[in-house]
């Protein structure tokens, strides 16, 4: 069975269909690209799953059980994360720090001074961190770094409460394309070792092409094409609303 079944999913705002009944599966272990124009229904099928926003009808299950109807923290806790940007409050912890609030955060335990919150899971945040590839950064202030190295620390944070499946809209967004890469790549290495399935939106179909292992394609709401990247890059319904042929 799939982790993430999503069966005739649907979102109305007042008349417009954003998401106009889509049906697709996310597997353990997987790195799977939602593509699609402006405007296709990319985030706001991100904000179904994640409890954001509530469905106007159909199902999304994680393991077999419903999501729609749970609010945000439960579907969290049940091992759907996303990756949040750091806020400007948290720019001035050290990076170490922000990986240890994710952590507490995600135990559930009540700190009342930060005092006694600090030296708590220190060791972990460490070892997400070493994941990352930003340990040796540990002691910096988060401000400090860059924007490229600020993503790997949001993931690290992301990845504090062990999630099952792991939502990125527009991960590399504002990247140069090396930052980018790199990001991607470790995305990939973190899909394949912790056998986190990741569903990500992109605009940039070479990044696309490159690491994902399969994608869906949205458009006006509905799903169009789904599929690897050949038979997605040949799929005519593609063609027409990338190159307009
Ligand atoms: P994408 O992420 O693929 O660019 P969105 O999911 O953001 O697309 O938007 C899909 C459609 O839903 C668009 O037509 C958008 O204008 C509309 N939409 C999104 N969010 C809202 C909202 N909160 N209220 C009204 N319309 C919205
Ligand atoms: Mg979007």
């Amino acid at each position: 069975m799939s982790l993430l079944q999503i069966r005739g999913l649907q979102k109305s705002f007042g008349g417009v269909k954003a998401v106009d009944g889509i049906d697709f599966d996310v597997a353990a272990g997987e790195l799977l690209a939602l593509i699609g124009p402006n405007g296709a229904g990319k985030s706001t099928t991100f904000n179904m799953v994640n409890g954001q926003l509530r469905a106007s009808g159909g199902s999304v299950k994680l393991d077999g059980r419903e999501l729609v109807g749970l609010k945000p923290r439960e579907i969290w806790k049940m091992g759907v994360g996303r990756t949040f940007q750091i806020a400007e409050t948290f720019a001035s912890l050290t990076v170490v720090e922000n990986v240890q609030m994710a952590l507490i955060s995600s135990h559930g335990k009540l700190y009342s001074l930060w005092s006694r919150a600090a030296s708590a899971y220190r060791n972990e945040a460490l070892e997400l961190l070493d994941q990352v590839g930003m340990k040796a950064d540990a002691d910096r202030p988060c401000s400090a770094l860059a924007y490229g190295d600020v993503k790997r620390v949001e993931l690290a944070i992301a990845l504090a409460n062990d999630p099952k499946l792991l939502l990125m809209d527009e991960p590399t967004a504002g990247m140069a394309p090396k930052e980018r890469n790199d990001l991607m790549a470790l995305t990939k290495r973190l899909v394949v070792e912790r056998k986190l399935a990741v569903l990500f939106t992109e605009h940039s179909m070479d990044v696309v092409f490159a690491y994902a292992d399969r994608m869906i394609v949205l458009a006006r709401g509905r799903l169009i094409a789904a599929g690897s990247g050949e038979e997605i890059r040949n799929h005519p319904k593609v063609q027409e609303v990338y190159f307009g042929t």
